[in-house]
């Protein structure tokens, strides 16, 4: 584990012991848990929606399909992955890959919270429905309001699409990588 890693899980760990969380269900279909990566100085902090099939195998947010394309969205913006935080809205994979439920959500947010409030970026990034509807507290149709920053009690959001939505749909490439060309411009040093 890398020391920004260890460092982030030893903060958490005061919430509860999160490498081996019992606070909701999905401590049953989870191998491990994906606490999430990246510098506790990062500017830019990523949230997806929960780890899948590799994450779950690696420990490590978007490793798999999702985290190519991910990375591949990071590069045409101009941004390196070592430099940014990533994580998910749920640290546990849910089973056959379903959307977590609320209560897992409101289960798993204290965790959330802690690393945003350790990073304090200057920006975070929503990526998909699951991570702009339980930050915002409000219905996210990405489709209609990517691209778009919103602030929320002095926090600035960028709403994009869930990477893995390029998997089926690879005309939202091009779309996505200008939602990402924003965050440089605007957040970039
Ligand atoms: N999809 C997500 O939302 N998160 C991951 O870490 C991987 C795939
Ligand atoms: Fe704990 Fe979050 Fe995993 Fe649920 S999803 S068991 S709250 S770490």
């Amino acid at each position: 584990m890398e020391p920004d890693t260890e460092r982030m899980v030893q903060i958490l760990n005061k919430i509860d012991d999160v490498l081996h969380c019992p606070r909701c269900d999905l401590k049953l279909s989870r191998t491990h848990v994906v606490v999430g990566n990246g510098p506790l100085g990062a500017k830019i902090f990523l949230i997806g929606e929960a780890p899948g099939r590799d994450e779950d195998r690696k420990a490590e947010p978007f490793v798999g399909a999702a985290g190519r394309i991910l990375n591949g969205l990071l590069e045409k913006g101009g941004i390196h992955r070592k430099d940014v935080y990533v994580t998910n809205v749920v640290k546990c994979r849910p089973p056959e890959n379903q959307t977590p439920r609320d209560y897992e959500i409101e289960a798993c947010h204290p965790y959330l919270q802690k690393q945003l409030e350790v990073i304090s970026p200057k920006v975070i990034v929503l990526l998909g429905k699951t991570a702009a509807e339980t930050m915002l507290g409000r219905r996210v149709e990405p489709g209609k309001e990517h691209g778009t920053v919103v602030e929320k009690d002095g926090v600035k959001y960028l709403i994009t699409y869930h990477p893995a939505a390029m998997i089926y749909k690879r005309t939202l490439m091009d779309t996505m990588a200008e939602d990402f060309k924003k965050i440089s411009a605007l957040f970039g040093d």
